[in-house]
């Protein structure tokens, strides 16, 4: 690891964590150090020190929850910005319509909730999404056929010559699960995002969001450590349904497991390394392509490994 000195960080040198392990912060409970470790506390300290590192060529990677990238026990070197932290606002169109303003370290779980509480509708998909609206756009996370491509208007981004623009729908390349910000890392670091949503009737979003929490809450293992989904789903195919087909719920190695409720996950409990996470991975998608020819392409990041 490369050893920082903290006044090159100034005037956020007492907020400089060194060499910390991330699976302290980590939703899978493992993963090895980084060079150093930020806090963020808003927008502006995000840019500054992400300009910071552009000045001084140090190599940074912004995080949010944590809930969708697996970091080898090896860690990796370069400075975290753990974003965690942020506002929301709306204004109301003239047509009636709504565009919500969300800070990238704001969480999906308060966007959701402020929707109800301002009877915004349009978001309900995400209820019980974990993570912050940084990765969420970053992934195109999506659940019960929706997904943050068909609401996403515009972001701030802080660019990689460290300056600040706005970008657009089209400029986020949208896919399943991807977007440009997810494949040119450090290219645009959210600070922004506005999403178009209507107006809608509290109750209505409220039941709504609830219905698909219970739905999370009958198929997936929302009461255990996981990164969610570990693959894609192939064109016209469900990878749970090929790993379960291929005998693996329940297979374990160390304290990784395929989980038994949706095999498409895989649970974590203290004490699992890594490795254990990331050699099951590759058990899987070894043993589903012996059994079906069907290569599973992961939907999280790994970061450290060569199965990318
Ligand atoms: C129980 C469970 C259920 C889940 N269900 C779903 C689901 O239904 N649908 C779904 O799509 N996902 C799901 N996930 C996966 C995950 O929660 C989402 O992908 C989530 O949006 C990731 O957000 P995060 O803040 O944790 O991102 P992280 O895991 O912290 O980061 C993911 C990527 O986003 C990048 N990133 C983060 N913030 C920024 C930023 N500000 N600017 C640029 N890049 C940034 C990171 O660098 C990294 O490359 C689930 C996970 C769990 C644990």
């Amino acid at each position: 690891m490369r050893n920082l000195k903290p006044s090159l960080f100034s005037p956020y040198e007492n907020a400089f964590s060194p060499a910390e392990p991330l699976s302290g912060y980590a939703f899978s409970l493992c993963g090895g150090p980084c060079a150093g470790l930020f806090r963020i506390e808003d927008g502006e300290m995000l840019k500054n020190l992400v300009q910071c590192c552009i000045r001084e060529s140090v190599p940074y990677k912004v995080l949010g929850g944590m809930t969708n990238i697996l970091i080898s026990d090896e860690g990796f070197d370069s400075i975290v910005f753990l974003n965690r932290k942020g506002s929301i606002s709306h204004t109301i169109q003239n047509d009636g319509s709504i565009l919500l303003e969300a800070d990238s370290g704001a969480s999906m779980a308060g966007a959701v909730r402020y929707c109800i509480e301002n009877g915004i509708s349009g978001l309900e998909w995400a209820a019980g999404l974990p993570g912050t609206i940084g990765g969420a756009v970053c992934g195109n996370a999506g659940a019960f056929g929706a997904e943050i491509s068909q609401i996403f208007s515009s972001g701030t981004v802080i660019d990689e010559n460290g300056s600040v623009r706005t970008i657009d729908n089209a400029d986020m390349n949208f896919a399943y699960r991807s977007s440009a910000m997810k494949h040119q890392s450090n290219k645009n670091i959210l600070l922004k995002a506005v999403f178009h949503l209507e107006k809608g009737l509290k109750e209505q979003i409220s039941a709504k969001g609830e219905t698909y929490k219970e739905t999370r809450r009958n198929t997936q293992p929302i009461d255990q450590h996981s990164l969610g989904s570990v693959f894609k789903n192939p064109e016209g195919e469900s990878a749970g349904k090929l790993i379960q087909a291929a005998g693996l719920k329940g297979f374990t190695i160390g304290k990784a497991q395929v989980s038994m409720k949706h095999a498409n996950f895989i649970t974590t409990e203290k004490g699992v390394t890594s490795t254990d996470y990331h050699r099951l991975v590759v058990h899987v998608q070894k043993t589903v392509f012996e059994q079906f020819r069907v290569l599973l392409e992961p939907e999280i990041e790994m970061l450290g490994f060569e199965l990318k």
